[in-house]
């Protein structure tokens, strides 16, 4: 079998097997040598690991990981990429392929079966329409994680990596940054991909942390307080978490709660870091 990850194999593949593109899927395959090679040397990949891929559409980075990991195992929705992929696979016996939808598997019982429980690496070129509900799930379930590296629309790579002050700054910034250190690694335009996609796109790497960066204690208090900070963006602290039905908060104990930090009653959630609303929401 022919390396992919350039236009004309992969032309060749998805004619061998009358492939249709399935746009409800978020199917762009990587035609690109060169991003292929960066996202795997970003990735930091050795020959101890256990590597998840999501979505292998029809194994191009597949192969890429299958030379460079111990053990891949790769999650794919789309029943029609399977036969494709035992083909373009079929020189490998350290990958395994899932045909299921990412969001239901238990990826906790396969790290525990494929690695130990020792830490795994999810590298993917995600689907982009359920961008947030995966990283969020990887993040938030407790999966034993090294690293997440993900190709996604540039706005969200933006977004996870952003701080303070940013147009891009929310909820999904303050949840990443919790949890890993963002570093977008690769800017990489639609002419990458087949079919293009409408929107840029960049490579992140989240290096999870051992242990969050800010003590905290209630999580999920400090993950309802960030939600509503963000939900009513243009109000301040003060009246939006004041008003927020999930918070049952009276205005009073926020402005006293941002008082003690020392910080304006006037100040909106997009102006506080982490450490802050950390604090916050421990005082309150
Ligand atoms: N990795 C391939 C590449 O880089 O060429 C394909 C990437 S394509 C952007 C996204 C892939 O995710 C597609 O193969 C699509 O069928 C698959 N996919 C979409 N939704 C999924 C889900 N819920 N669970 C698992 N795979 C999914």
């Amino acid at each position: 079998m022919a390396t992919l990850g350039n236009p004309s194999n992969t032309i060749e593949i998805l004619q061998k097997y009358q492939f249709h593109f399935q746009k409800k899927y978020g199917q762009n395959f990587l035609i690109d040598t060169h991003v292929l090679e960066k996202i795997i040397r970003e990735a930091q990949i050795t020959k101890e690991d256990c590597v998840i891929e999501i979505g292998p559409g029809i194994g191009t980075m597949t192969q890429y990981l299958a030379e460079q990991a111990r053990e891949v195992v790769a999650i794919e929705i789309d029943k029609n990429l399977i036969p494709i992929l035992q083909d373009t696979l079929s020189a490998y016996d350290n990958v395994t392929i899932i045909n299921e939808d990412v969001l239901k598997v238990d990826i906790n019982k396969l790290a525990e079966e494929k690695n130990g429980g020792r830490p795994i690496k999810v590298v993917a070129n995600l689907p982009y329409y359920i961008t947030t509900p995966i990283v969020m799930g990887l993040l938030e379930s407790r999966v034993p994680l090294d690293s997440i590296t993900i190709m996604v629309q540039k706005e969200v790579a933006d977004r996870m990596q952003e701080g303070p002050g940013s147009k891009d700054y929310g909820a999904l910034s303050l949840a990443v940054q919790y949890y890993a250190k963002p570093e977008i690694v690769a800017n990489v335009p639609p002419n990458c991909f087949m079919p293009r996609p409408n929107v840029g796109s960049a490579v992140i790497r989240l290096t999870c942390h051992e242990k969050p960066p800010v003590e905290v204690k209630n999580e999920k208090f400090m993950f309802d307080l960030i939600r509503a900070s963000f939900n009513q963006r243009r109000k301040t602290l003060v009246n939006g978490l004041g008003n927020a039905a999930s918070l049952n908060l009276t205005k009073e104990q926020v402005a006293a709660a941002l008082e003690s930090m020392g910080l304006p009653p006037a100040i909106r959630g997009e102006a506080l870091s982490l450490e802050q609303f950390a604090e916050l929401s421990n005082l309150l």
